[in-house]
């Protein structure tokens, strides 16, 4: 390993090239742990970090913005980037080591991408993200090649990119295991999100009606088995209508088997083994997501 590039703080070996973490790889024995993340670090993200740690020898996060999976009009110039705290919260919880690229991942005359045809008409959150997933799946499928890890860790809290990486390991035969993490929440039930620090202080407190929402929905569905898809909608969108400044992008019901939009409202949620609730919308202009897991 070049002692000019791979630095180590505490016990946390900082990999800056792609060649520095091939050569880490290389260096470690038994079960890795991979948390592929895009920084400004909080508790949701060590939280796959610890299981990371719990469950392999070796737990290795990386920390990338990657620019192939924001829209034209998307966020990623201002997408917040504080690498000292984030290798300071990566020493703290034990991490072994980090992937920091310097510079980009691709090269420079890059064409490849891996897609899924016609994703927009499977997943609500493709529809309303032209491209990102391809974007996502690039990204992960050169990290997974450079990380090669026994297991990779992701938060339920993307619920569409938990979906589309499943898919790409099944189908495109990745030798791992991967693990999708319980969602983390503010104690007020916000989803923890490096967007969050976007909000001014007025819509984090607004912010709160989204898992409002969904708890709402989640509530009644428990309650009352007998319950519609149309009914969960009305309940969602009513309490979200306690907050005007909530712009809904959409909310979708959809099998979290298949990942397929649950379009008949008069569909009894019973009559579906598990429904996976999302929501997007916009607060000012940051863009939020959540989601819950029916039955
Ligand atoms: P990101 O840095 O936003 O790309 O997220 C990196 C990983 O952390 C992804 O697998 C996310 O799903 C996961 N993650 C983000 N927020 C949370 C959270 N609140 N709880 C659990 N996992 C999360």
């Amino acid at each position: 390993m070049s002692s000019r590039v791979v630095t180590s703080r505490a016990a946390l070996t900082i990999a800056r090239t792609k060649s520095d973490i091939r050569a880490w790889r290389k260096s470690v024995v038994g079960d890795v742990g991979f948390v592929p993340t895009m920084g400004a670090l909080h508790a949701g993200h060590l939280s796959l970090v610890r299981r990371a740690l719990r469950e392999n020898q070796t737990a290795v996060a990386s920390i990338y913005v990657n620019p192939t999976q924001f829209g034209p009009n998307e966020d990623f110039n201002k997408y917040p980037r504080t690498e000292d705290s984030d290798v300071a919260l990566l020493e703290s919880v034990g991490a072994h080591a980090a992937f920091i690229p310097s510079g980009s991942l691709y090269d420079a005359d890059n064409v490849v991408r891996v897609v899924w045809r016609d994703i927009a008409q499977t997943l609500r959150e493709a529809a309303a993200r032209p491209g990102h997933f391809d974007g996502v799946m690039t990204v992960c499928a050169k990290l997974f090649n450079l990380v090669q890890p026994t297991r990779v860790y992701v938060g339920a809290k993307d619920a569409a990119q938990c979906i589309v990486l499943a898919r790409m390991v099944r189908e495109l035969d990745f030798p791992f295991e991967l693990v999708v993490c319980d969602t983390l929440r503010e104690s007020d039930g916000l989803a923890m999100s490096s967007r969050n620090r976007y909000l001014s202080s007025d819509d984090r407190q607004r912010s709160t009606v989204i898992y409002r929402a969904l708890n709402a929905a989640q509530q009644l569905a428990a309650r009352q088995p007998a319950t519609t898809v149309g009914q969960i909608d009305d309940i969602v969108r009513s309490t979200l209508a306690q907050e005007p400044a909530m712009q809904i992008e959409y909310v979708s019901q959809a099998d979290l088997n298949t990942g397929a939009e649950l379009v008949d409202r008069a569909t009894k949620v019973s009559d579906v083994k598990r429904i996976l609730l999302s929501f997007a919308g916009r607060i000012g202009t940051t863009r939020l997501i959540d989601n819950v897991v029916i039955g």
